[in-house]
């Protein structure tokens, strides 16, 4: 058997992913030992309470609650505690006694990023985050490292598994949005506070980190624009159905050419894309992402996008690869934030969209609305009228939906056209207004 050099590693924290990554450090160990070129050496994994119940039992020794000692002496510290503080410091103390780190966390790298960056060019050690995107996927080495050498021009994709497995249920199985929610969190794909997952959030720290790596710029979360799934119902659900669409929680990274050169738009927002759509089939949890190069051309991504033992390979792989560099010697590979592209104001982006609107059913209101869209500068791609049925019987007309589809339009000129469509006497109610994608 092969003597490697043995490298001490720590774990913080043992959930759902930390439990895992222990149980394959143990057991894999050997595998593991030949991939990284070191033995890897579980020295102790650092929790909050050393007699909570594990998913994975682990040796009562390796457990402790004193992190700030664990870290001490580590060569590779892999942080999967969640949270921004205390994992923050103990990332910031890893690297600053010598440790590669190794870390999930996509709520600290989406906020503090460019400070645990930095800390980790400082003194040449690196920091490795695959699992903090689309879990098991593997997205950022190939953005990192793959791709480095071509231009990124999109990156369009579902990487929230929650609001998916929502709206897949809403579609596939005809779920009320609170039914859909329910069952979600009875099977654990959203948390106590489903906040984070349903308003955009958790797909909005992820759009960040992706579009930080992809156009080589530091992407503030609060530069993300941000839209959940709060708003779509069973009936516009249907809706999509019925005119061969359905709705997804989309992430768009895009680096587009404005005014004054390429500027990049990060934006997080449900959107009406064709049945026919390689993302439309995305189904239950899962993820995808598409990335557009431009000499690579179009690449697709696809997978589990949550879970702990998913999550726990694309840890493990960081780990070999930390221990790799570890042994090595040298400096670690760093971010590069140097091309410092501006960010694009959300009204400057372009794209088409659908809005269903409410209006009296009487000669003239067609014209009257086509004038308003017009005079937006937003131009009609389809209009399709409804009968609602709905009589009111006090002005003795009747109420018809529109639903009018647009060519690309921006995004400000559609927003203030469709205060004009409210504001007018035709228009009764804006039913919704949603943006098309993918085709
Ligand atoms: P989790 O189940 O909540 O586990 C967190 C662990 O950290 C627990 O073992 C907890 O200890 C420990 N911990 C928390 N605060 C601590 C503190 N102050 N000091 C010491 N230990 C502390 O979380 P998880 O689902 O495994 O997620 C871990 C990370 O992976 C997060 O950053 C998450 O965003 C990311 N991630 C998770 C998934 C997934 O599918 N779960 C997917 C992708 C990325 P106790 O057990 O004693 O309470």
């Amino acid at each position: 058997m092969t003597e490697y050099r043995r490298l001490r590693v720590a774990l913080l924290g043992a959930g759902s992913v930390g439990a895992q990554v222990a149980d394959m450090l143990r057991t894999h160990a050997d595998e593991l030992a030949d991939r990284a070129g070191a033995a890897l050496d579980l020295i102790g994994v650092a929790v909050r309470d050393v007699d909570a119940p594990r998913d994975v039992a682990l040796p009562r020794e390796l457990l402790t609650t004193d992190a700030d000692e664990l870290i001490k002496g580590a060569d590779i510290v892999i942080e999967l505690m969640g949270g921004i503080e205390p994992a923050r410091s103990r990332i910031l103390a890893a690297l600053g006694s010598g440790a590669d780190v190794v870390t999930a966390n996509k709520a600290l790298l989406a906020t503090h990023g460019p400070e645990i960056f930095d800390a980790a060019e400082q003194v040449g050690a690196t920091v490795s985050y695959e699992a903090a995107v689309a879990a098991a996927i593997p997205i950022i080495r190939p953005l990192r490292d793959s791709l480095a050498g071509d231009r990124i021009r999109r990156i369009f994709g579902i990487i929230n598994g929650s609001t998916n497995f929502i709206l897949d249920k809403m579609d596939r199985e005809q779920l009320s949005a609170q039914e859909a929610a329910t069952l979600a969190t009875e099977l654990g794909y959203l948390e106590a506070d489903p906040t984070l997952d349903v308003e955009g959030y958790d797909a909005a720290q992820k759009a960040a980190i992706l579009a930080s790596l992809a156009f080589h710029t530091a992407v503030p979360l609060d530069a993300v624009h941000r839209e959940g799934i709060t708003g779509i119902d069973a009936a516009a659900i249907d809706d999509a159905r019925r005119a061969g669409r359905v709705i997804k929680l989309i992430a768009v990274c895009e680096r587009v050419a404005d005014d004054d050169g390429d500027a990049i738009s990060v934006r997080v927002y449900p959107a009406l894309l064709p049945r026919e759509h390689p993302l439309a089939s995305v189904h239950g949890g899962n993820n995808a992402v598409f990335v557009q190069a431009e000499a690579a051309g179009d690449l697709m991504f696809y997978g589990a996008g949550a879970g702990g033992v998913q999550t726990a390979s694309a840890v493990l792989g960081d780990v070999v690869s930390a221990a790799r560099r570890h042994l090595a010697g040298g400096i670690g590979v760093g971010e590069s934030t140097r091309a410092n592209l501006p960010m694009l104001p959300f009204g400057r982006i372009c794209t088409r969209y659908q809005i269903t609107l409410e209006v009296r059913d009487a000669p003239g209101v067609l014209a009257e609305v086509s004038g308003i869209l017009s005079d937006g500068n937003v131009s009609i791609a389809t209009v399709e009228q409804r009968a609602s049925g709905a009589e009111d019987l006090d002005e003795g007309d009747s109420t018809a939906h529109l639903v009018i589809g647009t060519h690309r339009a921006r995004e400000q000129d559609l927003s203030d056209t469709v205060d004009r469509l409210a504001a007018s006497g035709v228009v009764r109610r804006v039913v919704s207004v949603l943006r098309v994608e993918g085709d």
